[in-house]
């Protein structure tokens, strides 16, 4: 792809689109930005795009901008129904995303990872296994490091191993993962791919370029997940934790199973009992990561070494400390329903959840019976407060706290020894904090001061 006095428009100024009107500048092309927020919000960006020779449109985007331009490229957080955005494809023009971008000049061979849940956790899980395995690796996509960030590092012997999100899959067109892994759908982010068939849609993108020599993991016990099945032309590999599968990884009695090819023999890779993380879901991801693991080729080995030595990443089902026998759990990352449901279910009872935030157009009604069996009380915050209320009424004791100080503090006060305070709020966390990050690292504090 030559870039070399091209007209460039980066729509979108978080961090994978600096890092691509960066690149795209140092390719030698004609480089704008654009962006909603103000040039005051957008006060400590500007002065370095404007020192690389990059002009910088802030405080909206203006049409003209959008038409004189050879291509666009378009950031996860902006959706394609922006009008100028969907003018400009109106009249053809090329817009991709970030990751399609990087994708077309990023060495060596992918590894991407999708889903609803777990991404981020089964994405660091394979980047972890691989790298002790001595294998050349490198790790980014929705997860840190943008992938163009990834180009210069990359070689022909690189794995480039990369979480990537439905947002980001929109704007795909030739990016080609070797191997590709959809983890679960689930319905997520509704309020912008209009309904839960587009949304799986999009995910299934992950495999559209994907031939015969590639491969395409996917959750044997996920309905519609199990339908991108159709849409390939890669091996597939299906894990389970409930069933032996023909091909793949599976749990079998205590143990982790993979296998190969069909008719081939089962391969026994680490008891699941050395999983130290909680929850049936971190099996999956397990699971999933395994698969990728030995078709990238590590060992069973080193794989059994690295899961066993994996520590849950920050937000994810993190445990915060014991006080007066109540364990504090952050999984402030369960920004949906699904995800706050694996959370609870990750414990026999006795549950303090604190539920809100920013409401996704979920329905919260889906936690009733989970709820019912281990919760004794749901502390609500933010402003879907009122709707969870609603959903739940009569199901479980229900704390209208509005404030996370307010939750913790009446969850403090009301659990006993053996019962468990968690945040898994199943919203984003936008209404009251900055992002999911700010919202746990303020829920660990309050935790850190009780007494
Ligand atoms: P993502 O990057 O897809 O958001 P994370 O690994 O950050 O995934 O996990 C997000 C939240 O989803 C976790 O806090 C946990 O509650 C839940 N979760 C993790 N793995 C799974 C899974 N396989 N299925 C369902 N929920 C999961």
């Amino acid at each position: 792809m030559e870039l070399k006095n091209k007209r460039v428009l980066v729509v979108g100024l978080g961090k994978s689109g600096i890092a691509a009107a960066m690149f795209l500048r140092r390719q030698g092309a004609r480089v704008t930005v654009s962006d909603a927020r103000s040039a005051v919000a957008l006060a400590k960006e500007i002065p370095a795009l404007l020192d690389a020779g990059i002009m910088v449109e802030s405080g909206g985007h203006g049409l003209l901008t959008f038409r004189r331009q050879d291509l666009i490229v378009i950031s996860p957080g902006v959706p394609l129904d922006t009008p100028e955005v969907k003018q400009v494809i109106g009249y053809g023009m090329p817009v991709i995303g970030e990751l399609e971008l990087a994708s077309r000049f990023l060495k060596g061979r992918i590894v991407a990872i999708t889903g609803s849940n777990g991404k981020t956790t089964t994405t660091t899980l394979i980047g972890k296994i691989l790298q002790d395995a001595g294998l050349p690796t490198q790790v980014g996509g929705n997860i840190g490091t943008p992938v163009i960030d990834l180009i210069d590092q990359s070689t022909d012997k690189t794995l480039d191993v990369l979480e990537v999100s439905s947002f980001q899959l929109e704007t795909i067109e030739q990016f080609h993962p070797w191997i590709a892994l959809v983890l679960n759908i689930t319905p997520d982010h509704l309020d912008r791919h209009g309904s839960f068939d587009n949304y799986a849609a999009m995910k299934a993108r992950i495999t559209e370029n994907q031939q015969a020599g590639d491969y395409l993991i996917l959750n044997a016990e996920d309905k519609p997940t199990q339908m991108v099945a159709a849409k390939t032309k890669a091996q597939i590999f299906w894990f389970s934790p409930r069933r032996p599968i023909k091909q793949g990884t599976f749990v079998h009695g205590e143990s982790i199973m993979f296998i190969p090819s069909e008719g081939a023999k089962a391969e026994p890779i680490m008891p699941v009992a050395e999983i130290p993380l909680r929850g049936s879901h971190n099996v999956e991801n397990v699971l999933a990561a395994v698969c990728a693991a030995r078709l990238a080729g590590a060992s069973a080995e080193s794989i059994r070494a690295s899961v066993a030595r994996f520590k849950a990443v920050e937000h994810r089902l993190e445990f915060v400390r014991c006080l007066q026998g109540v364990d504090y759990f952050n999984d402030s990352k369960a920004t949906n329903v699904d995800a706050a449901m694996k959370a609870v279910a990750a414990f026999p009872g006795g549950v303090h959840l604190i539920l809100g935030g920013k409401d996704k157009d979920s329905d919260y009604s889906q936690m009733s019976e989970l709820l019912r069996e281990r919760a004794k009380a749901v502390y609500t915050i933010g402003s879907a407060a009122e709707k969870i209320e609603r959903q739940l009424n009569g199901v479980v004791k229900m704390v209208g706290a509005g404030t996370m100080d307010l939750a913790v503090r009446e969850a403090h006060k009301a659990a006993v020894p053996g019962d468990v305070v968690l945040l898994a709020p199943a919203c984003s966390s936008f209404d009251q904090f900055e992002n999911y990050e700010h919202r746990g690292r303020v829920f660990r504090q309050i935790v850190n001061e009780l007494s």
